[in-house]
């Protein structure tokens, strides 16, 4: 595999980078929640200030959320004033583009408020790539999109790959060519986007180990009652299939359950013992010293999902405690990659995520490249 990275561009000094990030960052009232993603970049902006590059940023942010407190909680943290525009491209883009001197920043508007950017549309990517001379991408996150400034753009300035991306397509690379053996965690709630995952990842896995609500199929799958669990019946025939075809699948021996979702009267039951009234909301502890022995041998561990309703803290534990394992062994004994939203949420409430060697900034993009998925915004980039 070959990156193409902001290091082999000879000469950066004095010229118009484009710089597309992701820092789609959860916004309230106005307020940033959480600025991970917005720390992530500061490598890629840092390499290319002390390169005496000029910097033109753009992200997208969903919810029609405007960029503009992004632009700001940056520049707080470069420590550095950087000009923010509400717009992506036309005539004061253009201007500001052009009267800029090096180490000089420019944070453009969501790029999704322009109608081309979701289309891939080729005139807004043109309009984009004019105000640069050379295009990187530090927007891992995002690169399962084929979006007008992750594709089109390509077609009209040479792409770089910014460090952390290139950190995410070496790292998640190592979990699709592990050193052996390795143990796949998967969780959470959604069946139906993980099936890819869990082929992709059964072939080169020593087992995989299925929790959280995704666990509940498998479990209807094999016979068993789940009570009012969360499950449908065609995740019931996609987790049937699975089973079927990858023989090291790992299921739950044990549950939680509970007659509501929020109750705090609960009980420990064999798989086979959920009742028509009860919902399935955690992993119990046999499975949690089940899925321990498989994870204490691997040498590589991906993990991603959630063990069970873990916002609840009656039904944390099995997800808390797979977490604490996997940082235990990562950092040393194996190569441990984190990724997804609600996993890195609950991988946090350890207070160890320090321990991980790689924890994905990209949800879907994460999902996807192990998937061996297309990226879009990969192509042309990586070989
Ligand atoms: P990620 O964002 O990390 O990829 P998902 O989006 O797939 O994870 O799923 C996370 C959600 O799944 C969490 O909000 C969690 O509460 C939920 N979940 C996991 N197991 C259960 C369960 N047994 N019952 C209800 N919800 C569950
Ligand atoms: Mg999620």
């Amino acid at each position: 595999m070959k990156i193409r990275t902001i290091r082999n561009v000879k000469n950066l000094a004095g010229k118009r980078v484009l710089l597309r990030v992701d820092l789609n960052v959860p916004i309230e009232g106005g307020r940033i929640k959480d600025d991970y993603k917005i720390v992530a970049v500061l490598p890629t902006v840092r390499y290319l200030l002390r390169h005496n590059a000029k910097i033109i940023i753009a992200t997208h942010l969903d919810n029609g959320n405007t960029a503009e407190p992004v632009a700001k909680r940056l520049g707080r943290l470069l420590g550095k004033k950087i000009l923010f525009i509400s717009e992506c491209v036309g005539q004061r883009v253009k201007q500001a583009a052009v009267k800029m001197i090096p180490k000089d920043v420019i944070f453009l508007e969501n790029l999704r408020f322009n109608n081309g950017e979701e289309k891939n549309d080729k005139k807004f990517a043109k309009a984009l790539a004019g105000l640069a001379e050379i295009y990187v991408n530090d927007a891992f996150g995002v690169n399962h999109r084929n979006h007008a400034s992750l594709a089109a753009i390509k077609k009209y300035l040479p792409a770089y790959a910014g460090l952390l991306l290139e950190k995410e397509v070496i790292n998640l690379s190592k979990v699709l060519s592990p050193t052996k053996p390795l143990v796949a965690i998967i969780g959470g709630a959604k069946i139906q986007t993980k099936i890819n995952l869990i082929n992709n990842l059964a072939k080169r896995s020593e087992r995989i180990l299925i929790g959280g609500a995704l666990a509940n199929n498998f479990i209807a799958a094999h016979g068993f009652k789940i009570g009012k669990s969360l499950a449908d019946k065609s995740s019931i025939r996609l987790a049937a299939a699975l089973a079927k075809k990858h023989k090291n699948i790992i299921l739950p021996v044990d549950v939680l359950v509970a007659k509501k979702i929020n109750s705090a009267n609960f009980q420990v039951k064999p798989v086979n013992q959920v009742k028509a009234d009860e919902v399935i909301l955690d992993i119990g502890p046999r499975t949690v010293k089940l899925f321990v022995s498989f994870i204490k041998k691997a040498k590589t561990i991906i993990w991603n999902g959630p063990m069970g309703y873990f916002e609840n803290e009656h039904f944390k534990h099995g997800t808390l405690a797979i977490a604490r394992v996997v940082a235990a062994r990562s950092t040393g004994q194996a190569f441990g990659v984190v990724g997804g939203g609600e996993t890195i949420e609950a991988l946090k409430l350890t207070k160890m995520e320090h321990y991980i060697d790689w924890i994905s900034t990209g949800g879907g993009a994460m999902l996807a490249f192990l998937a061996g998925e297309p990226m879009p915004g990969l192509k042309g980039i990586v070989k």
